[in-house]
């Protein structure tokens, strides 16, 4: 437990931002203004958000835990943005 904890805490003192966009992203969602999606990857309904850039924290892709750790782990390139231009 406290473990987990301090490793949250350091992880959010070296990455203010992504906590804030994270936060920002959690309250909408539980709000109901942001409607979770499945896995844009393979269409699981369990889902996590996704920030590509954390200074627009709504700006959000849903990948499930695997594929959210894929993207993470061999970069933005593994799965091209959707619509972004
Ligand atoms: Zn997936
Ligand atoms: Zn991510």
């Amino acid at each position: 437990m406290l473990k987990t904890d301090t490793r949250q805490a350091n992880w959010r003192r070296t990455n203010p931002g992504k906590y804030e966009a994270h936060l920002a992203m959690q309250r909408v969602v539980k709000a109901g203004e942001v409607a979770k999606d499945t896995c844009e990857v393979c269409g699981r309904a369990s889902v996590d958000a996704h920030h590509d850039q954390y200074d627009e924290p709504l700006k959000v892709r849903w990948l499930c835990r695997r594929h959210h750790a894929r993207l993470h782990h061999y970069g933005e390139d593994m799965f091209p943005i959707k619509g972004s231009l």
